[in-house]
């Protein structure tokens, strides 16, 4: 999905929120303010902090707000933690050669002690804090890590956040475990939004299948008078073709055969014999745009008798060469081809 994910810190990696709003309750008081819940900060709470502060205490300079702020945050009681599946997260990226940064608004002093204090240093190609206005700084990191803004995104709990993502021209993903509420995030419009990096990790995981081949396995089946067993399905395109489908994960490919026949045809297979495997990459047949790996056996039915489930809609005991007469699937063709040239089908039991 994204080479690069440049991230927020607060709200995103770890939670502050607890002390932050501890501080700011005691600023608030300090003025004869009435102090905030959790709820109330995260509609109203924003990025750059100046906006927020000239907003909720105009006319009060941002030197002497920030001379209350410090000191009450450090000494504040609600610890900061890392937030649940953060450090997964950033291990994934890892993993997959994910080049990951970080841009905070967080005043560096707090901000270094805190990579140190969660361990997760060793997790970024570089670091960005005490950053006030992050839509200054974000073609910077972009320029000078000759990142490619297509394959960027630009991960935070804050409208400014999407702003700056923006701003730097990559992708924004909004998480919803920090400062700002869901409605807040919603009306910045960020390119993804997700509850939290589990769930982003998720996704990401998904897409990444969809960008692989498919393993399936098929089988041509055959009956004691030696005819073979065809099936009219419409995802391909209502040719006919053989039954089979995808191997479940941990399952072996012999198990996902008998299971798959017995699903689609109601048919116990014994007398297994692998055949060859094709490439199927994008097939025009195919109802959707699709790499399989196709593995193609040769399978004994144990019985003619075929309950067929959704997936076909007919059924045909029939000659190997009068299939041909059949509108066949170009795969099933291939296989039905190397099986006659090979003499692979057994004769008739006498
Ligand atoms: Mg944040």
């Amino acid at each position: 999905m994204f080479q690069n994910l440049i991230f927020d810190w607060s709200g995103t990696l770890v939670d502050d929120l607890g002390p932050v709003l501890e501080a700011t309750n005691h600023v608030l008081s300090i003025y004869g303010l009435p102090a905030m819940d959790r709820e109330q900060f995260r509609r109203r709470f924003r990025l750059p902090y100046m906006d927020f502060y000239a907003e909720v205490l105009p006319d009060i300079p941002l030197a002497e707000l920030e001379s209350h702020f410090r000191p009450a945050f450090d000494q504040a009681l609600t610890p900061v933690t890392i937030l649940p599946h953060a450090a997964e997260k950033l291990a994934w990226c890892s993993a997959l050669g994910i080049r990951s940064f970080v841009l905070t608004s967080m005043d560096t002093i707090a901000f270094e002690r805190q990579l140190h204090d969660f361990g997760l240093a060793h997790h970024f190609e570089a670091t960005y804090s005490g950053v006030l206005d992050k839509r200054e700084v974000i073609h910077q990191i972009i320029a000078h890590h000759h990142l490619d803004p297509k394959k960027t995104a630009f991960v935070g709990d804050m409208t400014h956040d999407v702003e700056t993502a923006r701003h730097g021209g990559v992708s924004s993903i909004a998480v919803l475990t920090g400062y700002n509420h869901a409605e807040v995030l919603a009306a910045a419009r960020p390119d993804l939004t997700v509850p939290d990096l589990k769930v982003l990790k998720d996704l990401w995981s998904l897409r990444l299948d969809q960008h692989r081949p498919t393993v399936t396995v098929g089988a041509l089946l055959y009956n004691d008078h030696a005819e073979i067993l065809l099936v009219k399905t419409p995802k391909w395109k209502n040719l006919w073709g053989i039954p089979g489908g995808k191997i479940e994960r941990g399952e072996t490919m012999l198990h996902a055969l008998q299971r798959e026949m017995l699903e689609e045809t109601g048919i116990e297979i014994d007398r297994v014999q692998f055949v060859l495997a094709q490439d199927s990459i994008d097939s025009p047949q195919f109802m959707r745009s699709q790499h399989f790996v196709l593995l193609n056996y040769l399978a004994h039915a144990q019985s003619t008798e075929v309950v067929l489930n959704h997936e076909a809609t007919e059924y045909r005991w029939i000659n190997l060469l009068d299939a041909y007469d059949l509108p066949l699937n170009e795969a099933t063709k291939f296989l039905l081809d190397h099986i006659q040239h090979h003499s692979l089908l057994p004769t008739p039991d006498a």
